[in-house]
């Protein structure tokens, strides 16, 4: 799938649309989510032009991948969220529930968060 530019993320990322900033560097913004489903959620995302986990992990650079995972523990950290734990979430096309084309990793936390996917639905 190609990238598309025009995605909210890619807005955020040229500054058309504001957002609430957690961390940047010059490969990572963080930010809290517009619709918390959780007291604390944040999105992750990499200021590359990756759609998705897929191709994230197919075609950024190892040493690229390194950074932004390392970087989500950090702002995790630095968010509290490593004492009583927190949850990742990346959705990934249209099984996975994504809704934007842009990858980004979902950190919630704050409260006991539960089981890690709608039972019922299995
Ligand atoms: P996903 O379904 O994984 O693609 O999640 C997209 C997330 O982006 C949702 O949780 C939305 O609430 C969030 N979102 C959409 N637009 C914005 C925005 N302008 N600022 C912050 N979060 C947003």
């Amino acid at each position: 799938m190609a990238y598309d530019s025009n995605n909210v993320f890619a807005k955020i990322l040229r500054g058309e649309i504001p957002n609430s900033t957690v961390y940047e560097d010059d490969e990572v913004l963080a930010f809290h989510d517009l619709n918390p489903q959780a007291p604390v959620h944040v999105l992750v995302i990499p200021k590359g032009e990756y759609v998705s986990m897929d191709d994230f992990s197919k075609d950024a650079p190892p040493e690229v991948i390194a950074r932004f995972f390392a970087a989500v523990g950090r702002i995790a950290r630095e968010l509290g969220l490593d004492e009583p734990g927190y949850r990742l979430l990346a959705n990934c096309g249209a099984h996975g529930g994504q809704e934007v084309p842009h990858f980004h990793v979902h950190v919630f936390g704050g409260r006991p968060l539960g089981r890690m996917i709608a039972r019922e639905r299995a």
